[in-house]
């Protein structure tokens, strides 16, 4: 997964992109990078692996900028795959950041590849920058309407053409993107936490299937030359990726999160239970909902290490279970002697949650009742969430008893995929819930493991 910046017509396009990408650190946490255009030919990035806190504040500058986080599957963090990508080509430079994954990107790499291409990455991502350089488009948003024909998938993108700066939504809507507004100019972000840290106002959600350009003059140009599809959102916005600080298809996440608690707590209620805590910090929003509705105390009984990244960012199996100790730690006053729920917003590999329980537990927990804000996830995501492949999945291999057993809990209730559908912000329709439902949009990729070793963004 990543998260992605763009600004046009601020002198201090640079610094504010910088912050921007502090506040979408979240959606990737591998490498990120700035690319600042002055508009005129001049184009500089900086990409670097880790975290933007790592690197001192940039001092270039440059009225358009483009910023990036990452995150991606184990086989691709090098800092050849960091974006924003900046190439120069004939008609000047071209730089992209990408969120999403495409699911045709190996066919048509292959027919570029075959055609002379020769590529500096192994990102999906780059597969639009070449097709970019060959549209013979003269309008950049019309190069950027001619290289995304025929490229199915997710992307959510922010692209700089010469001094026009781009941003596009795939058909299906896969992954957010907002429209915000600073004095006189315009930004682009994954969420609108990201705005809200450069003290911009949310204008609006760029739209499924729309392409928005803005040029030298300011003048925001919106054109829809995609074929439509139906909306499939990605639910697990809502439920684990996004900020509970942010808005998302025009939603709150935190309002979505509460909701999934609230409803989880009716689907699956813990009435011997004492007291609710959450699995932090994904899963606070969710335990506050599932505690409102039980009426149980909301507690703090796992305390997290805010220097840890997301577990799953370890590449190793080795790596995600040290982590867990590191990552967590339990209040034993809170938890002694007592029947417990613990709220988390999903289970993927069933590694952290295991680890989880055996600390309840050691802290003195006499139950432990397990309550998931999410359905069991089932299957791989194609479209940027990183999740595993199926075998890893234990929701693929083990029944929910069977789980259960696992982790070693009393009882474990997910909520229903109808009952998350209908918590969400403008659900049930319009969302895409294919790890959980099986129910993919598109044909799987040709080839889903070179695929995800590509991008995984
Ligand atoms: P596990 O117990 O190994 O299944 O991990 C579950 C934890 O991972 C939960 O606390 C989730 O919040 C978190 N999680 C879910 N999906 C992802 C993801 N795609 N990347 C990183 N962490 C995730």
């Amino acid at each position: 997964m990543c998260g992605i910046f763009g600004v046009h017509g601020h002198p201090d396009a640079v610094h504010l992109t910088h912050l921007g990408l502090y506040s979408l650190q979240h959606r990737g946490q591998e490498s990120f990078g700035i690319v600042a255009l002055d508009g005129e030919g001049t184009a500089q990035a900086i990409r670097s692996m880790g975290l933007v806190s790592d690197m001192p504040a940039p001092t270039t500058h440059g009225p358009i900028a483009l910023g990036h986080t990452r995150y991606s599957t184990a086989g691709s963090s090098t800092i050849e795959n960091a974006q924003p990508v900046l190439v120069r080509s004939r008609g000047g430079h071209i730089s992209l950041a990408h969120n999403g994954n495409l699911t045709n990107a190996a066919e048509l790499r292959i027919a570029l590849e075959e055609e002379g291409s020769i590529f500096a990455s192994t990102m999906d991502s780059e597969v639009i920058v070449h097709r970019l350089a060959r549209s013979t488009a003269e309008a950049p948003i019309e190069r950027l309407a001619e290289a995304l024909q025929g490229v199915d998938g997710a992307y959510s993108l922010v692209v700089a053409l010469g001094g026009t700066l781009l941003a596009a939504r795939d058909p299906r809507g896969w992954r957010p993107l907002v429209m915000g507004r600073l004095d006189d100019a315009v930004l682009f972000a994954s969420e609108t936490c990201a705005l809200d840290i450069v003290g911009a106002t949310l204008d609006r959600e760029v739209e499924p299937g729309e392409l928005i350009a803005i040029g030298a003059d300011g003048i925001v140009h919106s054109s829809f030359p995609l074929e439509r599809k139906v909306l499939h959102r990605c639910v697990f916005e809502h439920v684990y990726f996004a900020r509970p600080d942010s808005h998302v298809f025009g939603g709150s996440v935190d309002r979505a999160r509460r909701a999934l608690g609230r409803r989880l707590a009716v689907e699956h209620p813990a009435p011997s239970a004492d007291l609710v805590f959450s699995v932090p910090d994904s899963s606070n929003s969710a335990a506050l909902g599932f505690a409102e509705t039980s009426g149980l105390p909301y507690e703090l009984a796992l305390i997290r290490n805010h220097y840890v990244g997301r577990t799953f960012i370890q590449p190793t199996q080795a790596g995600r279970d040290a982590k867990v100790k590191v990552k967590y730690n339990p209040v034993r006053e809170v938890l002694d002697g007592k029947r417990v729920v613990m709220v988390d917003d999903s289970i993927v590999r069933g590694t952290t949650t295991r680890g989880l329980v055996a600390l309840i537990r050691g802290a003195g927990a006499r139950e432990v009742h397990m309550r998931v804000s999410s359905p069991p996830i089932t299957g791989p995501c194609y479209y940027g969430i990183d999740t595993p492949n199926r075998d890893e999945l234990i929701a693929a291999q083990l029944s929910i008893p069977e789980i259960a057993g696992h982790l070693g809990v009393d009882s474990l209730g997910y909520i229903s995929l109808e009952g998350m559908l209908s918590s969400v912000p403008g659900g049930p329709e319009g969302f895409c819930h294919a790890c959980f439902s099986g129910d993919y949009p598109t044909p799987p990729p040709a080839d889903p493991d070179k695929l995800r070793l590509g991008c995984g963004c």
